[in-house]
Protein backbone atom coordinates (compact mmCIF):
# COMPACT_ATOMS: atom_id res chain seq x y z
CA UNK A 1 0.00 0.00 0.00
CA UNK A 2 1.77 3.42 -1.06
CA UNK A 3 2.06 6.02 1.69
CA UNK A 4 0.29 8.37 -0.46
CA UNK A 5 -2.88 6.12 -0.83
CA UNK A 6 -3.37 5.91 2.90
CA UNK A 7 -2.91 9.41 3.39
CA UNK A 8 -5.96 10.29 0.97
CA UNK A 9 -7.95 7.36 2.61
CA UNK A 10 -7.25 8.62 5.89
CA UNK A 11 -8.00 12.75 4.97
CA UNK A 12 -11.30 11.21 3.45
CA UNK A 13 -12.62 8.98 6.77
CA UNK A 14 -11.07 12.04 8.76
CA UNK A 15 -13.72 14.23 7.03
CA UNK A 16 -16.34 11.90 8.56
CA UNK A 17 -15.16 11.00 11.93
CA UNK A 18 -17.10 12.96 14.91
CA UNK A 19 -14.05 14.95 16.74
CA UNK A 20 -14.47 13.62 20.44
CA UNK A 21 -15.80 16.33 23.05
CA UNK A 22 -17.52 17.95 20.18
CA UNK A 23 -20.96 18.40 20.95
CA UNK A 24 -22.99 17.34 17.68
CA UNK A 25 -26.43 18.24 16.58
CA UNK A 26 -27.38 16.03 13.87
CA UNK A 27 -29.85 17.88 11.70
CA UNK A 28 -27.24 20.91 11.66
CA UNK A 29 -23.74 19.14 11.09
CA UNK A 30 -24.09 16.10 9.04
CA UNK A 31 -25.98 16.15 5.38
CA UNK A 32 -27.52 12.60 4.56
CA UNK A 33 -27.32 13.86 0.86
CA UNK A 34 -23.20 14.48 0.89
CA UNK A 35 -21.29 12.45 -1.73
CA UNK A 36 -17.98 14.43 -1.45
CA UNK A 37 -18.07 15.60 -5.33
CA UNK A 38 -17.97 11.81 -6.37
CA UNK A 39 -20.29 10.05 -9.35
CA UNK A 40 -21.92 7.42 -9.09
CA UNK A 41 -20.09 5.91 -12.02
CA UNK A 42 -16.62 6.32 -10.20
CA UNK A 43 -18.03 4.44 -7.29
CA UNK A 44 -17.69 0.98 -8.48
CA UNK A 45 -14.18 1.54 -8.73
CA UNK A 46 -13.61 2.89 -5.55
CA UNK A 47 -15.45 0.52 -4.06
CA UNK A 48 -14.13 -2.42 -6.01
CA UNK A 49 -10.51 -1.31 -4.72
CA UNK A 50 -11.55 -0.86 -1.33
CA UNK A 51 -13.62 -4.22 -1.40
CA UNK A 52 -9.71 -5.83 -2.99
CA UNK A 53 -7.59 -4.01 0.12
CA UNK A 54 -10.14 -4.94 2.50
CA UNK A 55 -9.51 -8.91 1.44
CA UNK A 56 -5.96 -8.58 1.59
CA UNK A 57 -5.35 -6.97 5.32
CA UNK A 58 -7.73 -8.99 6.62
CA UNK A 59 -5.92 -12.42 5.48
CA UNK A 60 -3.21 -10.57 7.46
CA UNK A 61 -5.26 -9.92 10.14
CA UNK A 62 -5.80 -13.52 10.72
CA UNK A 63 -2.21 -14.41 9.86
CA UNK A 64 -0.99 -12.03 12.68
CA UNK A 65 -3.83 -13.41 15.12
CA UNK A 66 -3.37 -10.32 17.69
CA UNK A 67 -5.57 -7.52 17.06
CA UNK A 68 -9.15 -8.27 16.41
CA UNK A 69 -11.79 -5.63 15.00
CA UNK A 70 -15.80 -4.96 16.21
CA UNK A 71 -17.84 -3.11 13.97
CA UNK A 72 -20.55 -1.22 14.95
CA UNK A 73 -23.45 -0.50 12.50
CA UNK A 74 -26.28 1.69 13.60
CA UNK A 75 -29.23 3.50 11.52
CA UNK A 76 -32.55 3.87 11.61
CA UNK A 77 -34.80 1.69 9.68
CA UNK A 78 -34.01 1.30 5.71
CA UNK A 79 -30.40 3.21 6.54
CA UNK A 80 -29.26 0.03 4.25
CA UNK A 81 -27.28 -1.88 6.95
CA UNK A 82 -27.30 -5.03 5.36
CA UNK A 83 -26.93 -3.79 1.85
CA UNK A 84 -23.66 -2.37 3.49
CA UNK A 85 -22.47 -5.40 4.83
CA UNK A 86 -23.47 -7.26 2.00
CA UNK A 87 -21.45 -5.03 -0.12
CA UNK A 88 -18.35 -4.18 1.84
CA UNK A 89 -17.23 -7.56 3.06
CA UNK A 90 -18.25 -9.00 -0.49
CA UNK A 91 -14.42 -9.92 -1.16
CA UNK A 92 -13.44 -11.26 2.37
CA UNK A 93 -12.58 -14.78 3.69
CA UNK A 94 -16.12 -15.97 5.41
CA UNK A 95 -14.03 -17.92 8.10
CA UNK A 96 -13.03 -14.43 9.44
CA UNK A 97 -15.77 -12.74 9.93
CA UNK A 98 -18.78 -13.26 11.79
CA UNK A 99 -21.96 -11.10 11.24
CA UNK A 100 -24.40 -10.80 14.78
CA UNK A 101 -27.79 -8.85 14.79
CA UNK A 102 -29.47 -7.56 17.41
CA UNK A 103 -32.92 -7.62 18.02
CA UNK A 104 -35.30 -6.85 20.87
CA UNK A 105 -34.14 -8.60 23.87
CA UNK A 106 -34.86 -12.19 24.94
CA UNK A 107 -35.91 -12.93 28.43
CA UNK A 108 -32.60 -15.00 29.27
CA UNK A 109 -31.00 -11.79 27.78
CA UNK A 110 -32.94 -9.21 30.35
CA UNK A 111 -31.73 -11.29 33.26
CA UNK A 112 -28.70 -10.19 32.92
CA UNK A 113 -26.86 -6.32 32.49
CA UNK A 114 -27.46 -4.72 29.65
CA UNK A 115 -23.90 -5.22 28.59
CA UNK A 116 -23.80 -9.24 28.29
CA UNK A 117 -25.13 -10.44 25.22
CA UNK A 118 -23.37 -8.13 23.42
CA UNK A 119 -19.70 -9.42 25.25
CA UNK A 120 -20.81 -12.71 23.65
CA UNK A 121 -20.54 -11.68 20.35
CA UNK A 122 -17.17 -10.27 20.27
CA UNK A 123 -14.20 -11.01 17.98
CA UNK A 124 -11.43 -13.01 18.70
CA UNK A 125 -8.02 -12.13 17.72
CA UNK A 126 -7.26 -12.17 14.33
CA UNK A 127 -11.26 -11.92 13.39
CA UNK A 128 -13.60 -8.88 12.51
CA UNK A 129 -17.08 -8.55 14.16
CA UNK A 130 -19.86 -7.24 12.61
CA UNK A 131 -22.29 -5.64 14.59
CA UNK A 132 -25.87 -5.19 12.60
CA UNK A 133 -27.32 -3.44 15.67
CA UNK A 134 -25.12 -2.89 18.98
CA UNK A 135 -25.26 -2.23 22.45
CA UNK A 136 -25.56 1.59 21.06
CA UNK A 137 -29.31 0.26 21.37
CA UNK A 138 -29.16 0.60 24.90
CA UNK A 139 -28.76 4.08 24.58
CA UNK A 140 -31.39 4.54 21.67
CA UNK A 141 -34.34 2.89 21.42
CA UNK A 142 -34.39 2.07 25.08
CA UNK A 143 -34.07 5.80 25.58
CA UNK A 144 -36.35 6.83 23.09
CA UNK A 145 -39.07 4.04 24.97
CA UNK A 146 -38.44 4.46 28.34
CA UNK A 147 -41.27 1.57 28.85
CA UNK A 148 -38.01 -0.69 27.44
CA UNK A 149 -35.38 0.05 30.45
CA UNK A 150 -38.46 -0.72 32.81
CA UNK A 151 -38.45 -4.36 31.61
CA UNK A 152 -34.66 -4.62 32.20
CA UNK A 153 -35.20 -5.28 35.73
CA UNK A 154 -32.65 -2.84 36.86
CA UNK A 155 -32.20 -1.66 40.62
CA UNK A 156 -34.21 1.32 41.93
CA UNK A 157 -32.17 3.84 41.39
CA UNK A 158 -32.01 3.78 37.61
CA UNK A 159 -33.89 6.18 35.15
CA UNK A 160 -33.81 9.77 34.79
CA UNK A 161 -31.32 11.54 32.31
CA UNK A 162 -28.60 10.29 34.74
CA UNK A 163 -28.95 6.76 33.63
CA UNK A 164 -28.20 7.93 30.42
CA UNK A 165 -24.84 9.40 31.43
CA UNK A 166 -23.91 6.37 33.21
CA UNK A 167 -24.42 4.61 30.36
CA UNK A 168 -22.16 6.28 28.13
CA UNK A 169 -19.73 6.11 30.50
CA UNK A 170 -19.83 2.68 30.84
CA UNK A 171 -19.72 2.34 27.18
CA UNK A 172 -16.56 4.07 27.04
CA UNK A 173 -15.19 2.40 29.57
CA UNK A 174 -15.74 -1.13 28.10
CA UNK A 175 -14.39 0.14 24.68
CA UNK A 176 -11.49 1.38 26.19
CA UNK A 177 -10.63 -2.13 27.87
CA UNK A 178 -11.03 -3.87 24.60
CA UNK A 179 -9.56 -1.76 22.46
CA UNK A 180 -6.22 -1.39 25.08
CA UNK A 181 -6.14 -5.54 25.22
CA UNK A 182 -6.23 -5.46 20.73
CA UNK A 183 -10.03 -4.91 20.15
CA UNK A 184 -10.59 -2.19 17.88
CA UNK A 185 -14.05 -0.74 18.06
CA UNK A 186 -15.39 1.10 14.81
CA UNK A 187 -18.54 2.67 15.00
CA UNK A 188 -20.40 3.86 11.91
CA UNK A 189 -24.11 5.74 11.71
CA UNK A 190 -25.53 6.02 8.49
CA UNK A 191 -27.33 8.99 8.44
CA UNK A 192 -30.39 8.92 6.84
CA UNK A 193 -32.70 11.83 5.64
CA UNK A 194 -36.32 11.56 6.74
CA UNK A 195 -37.31 11.93 3.19
CA UNK A 196 -34.86 9.30 2.09
CA UNK A 197 -36.49 6.36 4.63
CA UNK A 198 -39.77 7.87 3.17
CA UNK A 199 -39.15 7.07 -0.54
CA UNK A 200 -37.32 3.80 0.60
CA UNK A 201 -40.46 2.66 2.40
CA UNK A 202 -42.59 3.28 -0.53
CA UNK A 203 -40.29 1.26 -2.52
CA UNK A 204 -40.61 -1.29 -0.57
CA UNK A 205 -44.71 -1.05 -0.63
CA UNK A 206 -44.45 -0.51 -4.89
CA UNK A 207 -42.20 -3.59 -5.61
CA UNK A 208 -43.74 -7.28 -4.82
CA UNK A 209 -40.38 -8.92 -4.09
CA UNK A 210 -39.51 -6.25 -1.38
CA UNK A 211 -42.84 -6.84 0.11
CA UNK A 212 -41.17 -9.04 2.98
CA UNK A 213 -39.11 -6.46 4.24
CA UNK A 214 -41.51 -3.95 5.03
CA UNK A 215 -43.09 -3.46 8.49
CA UNK A 216 -45.92 -1.46 9.80
CA UNK A 217 -43.57 -1.62 13.13
CA UNK A 218 -41.16 0.37 11.06
CA UNK A 219 -43.87 3.55 10.04
CA UNK A 220 -44.43 3.52 13.69
CA UNK A 221 -41.47 4.11 14.42
CA UNK A 222 -40.84 6.67 11.95
CA UNK A 223 -43.34 8.56 14.36
CA UNK A 224 -40.48 9.20 16.97
CA UNK A 225 -37.87 10.62 14.10
CA UNK A 226 -37.14 13.77 16.21
CA UNK A 227 -36.48 11.56 19.56
CA UNK A 228 -34.20 9.12 17.78
CA UNK A 229 -31.79 12.56 15.85
CA UNK A 230 -31.85 13.89 19.44
CA UNK A 231 -31.06 10.31 20.81
CA UNK A 232 -28.21 10.02 18.13
CA UNK A 233 -26.83 13.69 18.60
CA UNK A 234 -26.42 13.12 22.34
CA UNK A 235 -24.99 9.70 21.99
CA UNK A 236 -22.45 10.77 19.25
CA UNK A 237 -21.28 13.51 21.41
CA UNK A 238 -20.80 11.58 24.50
CA UNK A 239 -19.56 8.18 22.91
CA UNK A 240 -16.93 9.36 20.22
CA UNK A 241 -13.38 8.96 21.82
CA UNK A 242 -10.09 8.99 20.91
CA UNK A 243 -9.94 5.28 21.24
CA UNK A 244 -13.18 4.38 19.37
CA UNK A 245 -14.73 7.54 17.33
CA UNK A 246 -17.60 7.28 15.72
CA UNK A 247 -17.92 8.13 11.69
CA UNK A 248 -20.88 9.51 10.52
CA UNK A 249 -21.83 8.58 7.05
CA UNK A 250 -24.01 10.03 4.80
CA UNK A 251 -26.58 6.99 3.67
CA UNK A 252 -29.10 8.68 1.34
CA UNK A 253 -27.31 7.38 -1.41
CA UNK A 254 -26.44 4.02 -1.28
CA UNK A 255 -23.55 3.62 -3.35
CA UNK A 256 -21.54 6.37 -1.25
CA UNK A 257 -22.54 5.31 1.92
CA UNK A 258 -20.79 1.58 1.12
CA UNK A 259 -17.80 3.51 -0.42
CA UNK A 260 -17.34 5.10 3.01
CA UNK A 261 -17.58 2.10 5.38
CA UNK A 262 -15.27 0.53 3.25
CA UNK A 263 -12.78 3.15 3.45
CA UNK A 264 -13.29 3.70 6.96
CA UNK A 265 -12.69 -0.29 7.85
CA UNK A 266 -9.46 -0.21 5.27
CA UNK A 267 -8.45 2.88 7.62
CA UNK A 268 -8.39 0.83 10.25
CA UNK A 269 -6.81 -1.95 9.33
CA UNK A 270 -3.65 0.24 7.36
CA UNK A 271 -3.21 1.75 11.10
CA UNK A 272 -3.51 -1.55 12.66
CA UNK A 273 -1.00 -3.04 9.96
CA UNK A 274 -1.15 -6.24 10.67
CA UNK A 275 2.02 -8.92 9.06
CA UNK A 276 2.40 -12.21 8.44
CA UNK A 277 4.28 -13.81 11.39
CA UNK A 278 8.35 -13.51 10.94
CA UNK A 279 9.89 -17.17 10.42
CA UNK A 280 12.62 -17.42 13.28
CA UNK A 281 15.77 -19.36 12.06
CA UNK A 282 15.32 -22.64 13.90
CA UNK A 283 11.85 -22.36 12.04
CA UNK A 284 13.40 -21.67 8.50
CA UNK A 285 15.77 -24.82 8.60
CA UNK A 286 13.15 -27.14 9.67
CA UNK A 287 11.38 -25.42 6.07
CA UNK A 288 14.62 -26.46 4.51
CA UNK A 289 15.13 -30.22 4.84
CA UNK A 290 11.18 -30.31 4.81
CA UNK A 291 11.81 -29.20 0.97
CA UNK A 292 14.83 -31.22 0.60
CA UNK A 293 12.73 -34.11 1.84
CA UNK A 294 9.23 -32.99 -0.92
CA UNK A 295 12.20 -32.61 -3.78
CA UNK A 296 13.64 -35.91 -3.33
CA UNK A 297 10.11 -37.66 -3.60
CA UNK A 298 9.61 -36.05 -7.12
CA UNK A 299 8.57 -39.00 -9.66
CA UNK A 300 10.48 -39.66 -12.64
CA UNK A 301 10.25 -36.53 -15.08
CA UNK A 302 8.70 -34.77 -12.65
CA UNK A 303 10.01 -31.46 -11.43
CA UNK A 304 11.80 -31.70 -8.15
CA UNK A 305 9.67 -28.07 -7.31
CA UNK A 306 6.62 -28.01 -9.51
CA UNK A 307 5.34 -24.67 -8.10
CA UNK A 308 8.68 -23.33 -8.68
CA UNK A 309 8.97 -24.69 -11.44
CA UNK A 310 5.77 -22.86 -12.84
CA UNK A 311 6.07 -19.37 -10.69
CA UNK A 312 10.09 -19.01 -11.12
CA UNK A 313 10.12 -15.29 -10.49
CA UNK A 314 7.84 -15.11 -7.52
CA UNK A 315 9.70 -18.13 -5.83
CA UNK A 316 13.06 -16.19 -6.55
CA UNK A 317 11.25 -13.57 -5.01
CA UNK A 318 10.05 -14.91 -1.98
CA UNK A 319 12.77 -16.74 -1.42
CA UNK A 320 15.63 -13.43 -1.40
P1 LIG B 1 -34.23 -5.53 9.15
O1 LIG B 1 -35.53 -4.84 9.42
O2 LIG B 1 -33.44 -4.91 8.07
O3 LIG B 1 -34.36 -7.01 9.02
P2 LIG B 1 -33.56 -4.74 11.83
O4 LIG B 1 -32.24 -4.55 12.47
O5 LIG B 1 -34.42 -3.51 11.71
O6 LIG B 1 -33.29 -5.38 10.44
P3 LIG B 1 -35.82 -5.94 13.08
O7 LIG B 1 -36.07 -7.31 13.56
O8 LIG B 1 -36.71 -5.29 12.11
O9 LIG B 1 -34.31 -5.89 12.58
O10 LIG B 1 -35.77 -4.95 14.32
C1 LIG B 1 -35.05 -5.16 15.43
C2 LIG B 1 -35.65 -4.27 16.48
O11 LIG B 1 -35.07 -4.58 17.72
C3 LIG B 1 -35.39 -2.79 16.21
O12 LIG B 1 -36.58 -2.08 16.23
C4 LIG B 1 -34.51 -2.40 17.36
O13 LIG B 1 -34.70 -1.08 17.76
C5 LIG B 1 -34.91 -3.39 18.42
N1 LIG B 1 -33.90 -3.55 19.45
C6 LIG B 1 -32.59 -3.78 19.29
N2 LIG B 1 -31.96 -3.80 20.47
C7 LIG B 1 -32.89 -3.55 21.41
C8 LIG B 1 -32.86 -3.41 22.80
N3 LIG B 1 -31.73 -3.55 23.49
N4 LIG B 1 -34.01 -3.16 23.44
C9 LIG B 1 -35.14 -3.04 22.75
N5 LIG B 1 -35.26 -3.15 21.44
C10 LIG B 1 -34.14 -3.39 20.76
MG1 LIG C 1 -36.37 -3.60 10.79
Amino acid sequence: MSDERAERIADFVESLRVEPGSKVRLGRDFDPRDKAGLKKRDGAELLRAGVDMLAEYQERLAAQDTYGVLVCLQALDAGGKDGTIRHVMSGVNPQGVRVSSFKVPSAEELDHDYLWRYAQRLPERGGIAIFNRSHYEEVLVVRVHPELLLRQKLPDRAGGSGEWKRRYREINNWERYLTDNGFKVVKIFLNLSKEEQRTRFLKRLDVPEKNWKFSTADVQERRHWDDYQYAFSKMLSATSTKWAPWYVVPADRKWFARICTAAILAHTLIDIDPRYPEVDDETRKGLRSARRKLEREAPPRRPADPYAARHPSAVRKKRR
